[in-house]
């Protein structure tokens, strides 16, 4: 018997679509995204979504949004979400939680919307123990103005205000969100992730998840930091995000659960 030999043309695209056999898309993104090249934020959502759809409930979750390049999600993900004023996402997820405690209801907030619009908002849900899971993505700067410094800007990194660095005795130093959050008695889960390695993005999704499974067993409050790359606002090329990351904020932050 011989071999009939397959010849495949490949000097032109193919007469039939090649069929796709598996999307590794989560079915709750409907859309490309609209932020930079190498930002980190993308992946941080992508993080978020699988971990509502594996642990089964997209149908009963709620979503506040605050302001930063991440509003633009609310465009591309197929769950519940209202964006509120600055800093304010845990006050609303609060009142959103106490009037619906059956959902799953989460906060989504930059460190910008976090650490400098709404600090009080985050410490005292946490202080409260509100059964609510905030989500911060932290690159130390204020992504969607231009790249502004912000409270949790890392000593030594340049930003639009902070050209030559920041500097302790100038700006004062780096506000360490988790830890602060950590030290309050109703939180009941509270970690740091990075999605700038391989390892990091796994990591960061069991951090989701076991936040989540928290506030779903309703321990109490819980948060998850995840430090993610703007090169955009860190003047740095896309490819080399991820390394700026581990050399900056990585530093300054420890990334691991602080609270279990
Ligand atoms: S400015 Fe930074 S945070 Fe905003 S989309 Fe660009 S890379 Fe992402």
């Amino acid at each position: 018997m011989t071999r009939e030999q397959i010849v495949i043309d490949t000097s032109g695209p193919p007469s039939v679509p090649a069929r796709k056999v598996a999307d590794p898309r989560p079915s709750l993104l409907l859309g490309e995204h609209s932020l930079c090249p190498g930002c980190g934020e993308p992946v941080a959502l992508r993080l978020l979504l699988e971990v509502l759809q594996e642990l089964d409930i997209v149908q009963r979750t709620i979503g506040v949004v605050g302001h930063g390049c991440y509003g633009s999600f609310v465009r591309i993900m197929d769950v519940d979400v209202l964006q509120c004023l600055h800093g304010r996402a845990p006050s609303c997820a609060t009142g959103i939680k106490r009037v619906r405690p059956e959902c799953a209801v989460f906060t989504m907030q930059g460190d910008g919307d976090m650490a400098n619009e709404g600090l009080q908002e985050v410490l005292h849900a946490a202080a409260r123990g509100e059964k609510i899971t905030c989500v911060m993505l932290n690159n130390g700067v204020f992504g969607d103005t231009g790249g502004q410094l912000t409270a949790t800007t890392v000593l030594g990194q340049r930003t639009k205000t902070s050209l030559a660095g920041r500097d302790a005795e100038a700006h004062g130093y780096p506000i360490p969100v988790a830890d602060l959050v950590a030290g309050l008695q109703g939180s009941a889960y509270v970690a740091r992730g990075a999605v700038s390695t391989a390892g990091g993005v796994a990591q960061t999704k069991r951090m989701l998840r076991r936040a989540f499974e928290t506030q779903l067993s309703g321990a109490g409050f819980s948060l998850v930091e995840i430090l993610t790359m703007c090169p955009t606002g860190w003047f740095v090329p896309a490819g080399e995000g991820p390394g700026y990351l581990g050399g900056s904020l990585e530093q300054s932050y420890p990334l691991g659960e602080l609270v279990t």
